[in-house]
């Protein structure tokens, strides 16, 4: 749960939009954003395309912090635009990061919005950095850019750049890029990341993370984009590009459903709100307990306890309000013993578990220090038992497409049994959801579980460093100035 220091980051959220004529495209991105600001809080962005002229606001903070009434009108109308809310997942928290990214280069210029990471990063940017290339940023997407240019300096046109890039990088991406004349959209051949886009009644397509942010700005979801696909929108209306399609086997992020995306999102053709749900009625099934109140830990606990409450009979409750003022610049009270961040952050209702057996839904245990407060939390507002009860399987792997699930070291699950784990965060009880039965949340095995299974879909990517890249900047350093 992302309220939380330490616990899961989502990645990113990409929006891109094309009008016939120009309007407004800039209000249409931020609308776009902030319905996708789940995905990413650390920085954000919009460049509008102006008749072929590209204007871009960018900045670190939340797209309510960094875009004002002021700063959305200084950006001019257009026919299209592309937007992009950053966690990085690869690369430091700093301005040169924010996204998209623009590049000019010796056929014109485009601009790039990308979400996912990939596995071939470092070696793509050591053999580019070996032929010159010299980067301004430390992420992922910089290089894609620089391959999409290199690509497009030898085809005729920026969607054969594209494609030709995607025989090159590897890994997890959901593109949005924008030339003078063009708008595209790429997912990856596995699929990875979601992408979808849509239409409003004026004809104005957009393209976005999740279908929630295509809702949010008037547009009708047409579908999503096919793993390996590309669709370019221009004067010649909507063309699909299926030349990478099939070439994997799909592989879509079984945690966009389990915590990621947003539940009035649709991945896929499956509700997240339902898969959430369907996880909860097989925790009941599998982890059956007997208790008098079902509750969920907010917000991605809830829909799993609502399934939970279906399948066992158990009544559902509400026992955790959540402060929803607590954004990005909370200031955390650190070593102060007598400040508890979650106890800042949550709050337990007592007339809903005083004397009671509780079940508990959360979607994920990481380190296992916030279940842990979570769990005291309900305890000391009375609560006769507390049954954790995870609707995901436990974390046993690194992720390398795009989230911040790394080092095994910090993954409870691999230094303690389920048991252990339950002692530990001071429950009665503890059950996770089988890795077998993540396809019935879906309803299909076309996901990446690795997380969870350790078969990873791609080869392991050789530096796994968060900020392999400006690491290995500040070697490079050193060993100059010896
Ligand atoms: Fe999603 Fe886990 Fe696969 Fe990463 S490793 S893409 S978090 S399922």
């Amino acid at each position: 749960m992302s309220l939380y220091e330490s616990e899961i980051h989502e990645e990113c959220g990409v929006f891109g939009v094309i009008a016939k004529e120009p309007t407004d495209v800039a209000n249409i991105s931020y609308y776009g954003l902030y319905a996708l600001q789940h995905r990413g809080q650390e920085s954000c962005g919009i460049v509008v395309n102006d008749d072929g002229v590209f204007s871009s606001y960018k900045d670190l903070g939340l797209v309510s912090e960094v875009f004002s009434a002021d700063t959305l009108s200084r950006l001019p109308k257009g026919t299209m635009a592309v937007g992009h809310c950053r966690y990085g997942t690869t690369g430091g928290t700093n301005r040169n990061n924010c996204q998209p990214i623009e590049v000019n280069h010796q056929k014109g210029h485009m601009a790039l919005a990308h979400n996912g990471n990939l596995s071939n990063a470092a070696e793509l940017r050591n053999s580019l950095e070996l032929t010159g290339a010299i980067f301004h940023t430390t992420s992922d997407t910089e290089t894609i850019a620089y391959i999409v240019t290199k690509e497009r300096l030898k085809t005729p046109s920026i969607e054969d750049a594209l494609s030709s890039a995607m025989n090159i990088i590897d890994g997890a991406y959901s593109l949005v890029l924008m030339s003078p004349q063009k708008l595209l959209c790429a997912r990856d051949p596995y699929g990875f990341r979601p992408l979808c886009y849509g239409q409003t009644p004026d004809g104005t397509y957009v393209v976005a993370s999740e279908s929630c942010a295509l809702k949010a700005v008037g547009a009708e979801f047409i579908r999503d984009v096919e793993p390996g696909e590309i669709l370019v929108f221009g004067p010649n209306g909507i063309v699909s590009r299926k030349e990478h399609c099939g070439k994997k086997r799909k592989k879509l992020c079984i945690f966009e459903y389990i915590y990621f995306a947003r539940p009035d999102s649709v991945i896929d053709t499956v509700s997240v709100h339902q898969a959430r749900i369907r996880a909860g009625k097989i925790l009941a099934k599998v982890h059956p307990v007997e208790a008098d109140v079902v509750m969920g830990v907010p917000d991605s606990g809830l829909d799993a306890a609502l399934g939970f409450s279906q399948e066992s009979g158990i009544p559902y409750g509400i026992g955790l309000i959540k402060n929803k003022y607590i954004g990005r610049t909370f200031i955390s009270p650190g070593q102060n013993a007598r400040m508890d961040q979650v106890k800042i952050k949550l709050n337990a209702i007592e007339e809903s578990v005083k004397g009671k057996r509780v079940v508990l839904i959360d979607d994920s245990i990481v380190r296992g220090t916030t279940c842990g407060r979570i769990v005291k939390l309900i305890r000391e507002a009375g609560a006769k038992e507390i049954h954790m009860r995870i609707s995901a399987p436990p974390f046993l792997h690194p992720c390398y497409y795009g989230t911040d699930i790394d080092s095994r070291e910090n993954l409870i699950a691999c230094k303690h049994s389920v048991e252990e784990i339950a002692e530990i965060i001071g429950a009665d009880s503890l059950g996770y959801l089988p890795v077998s039965e993540l396809g019935s949340l879906i309803g299909n095995n076309e996901y990446c579980s690795a997380c969870f299974d350790g078969d990873y879909p791609t080869e392991i990517p050789k530096d796994t460093r968060k900020n392999r890249f400006e690491q290995k900047l500040s070697e490079v350093r050193k060993a100059n100035e010896k």
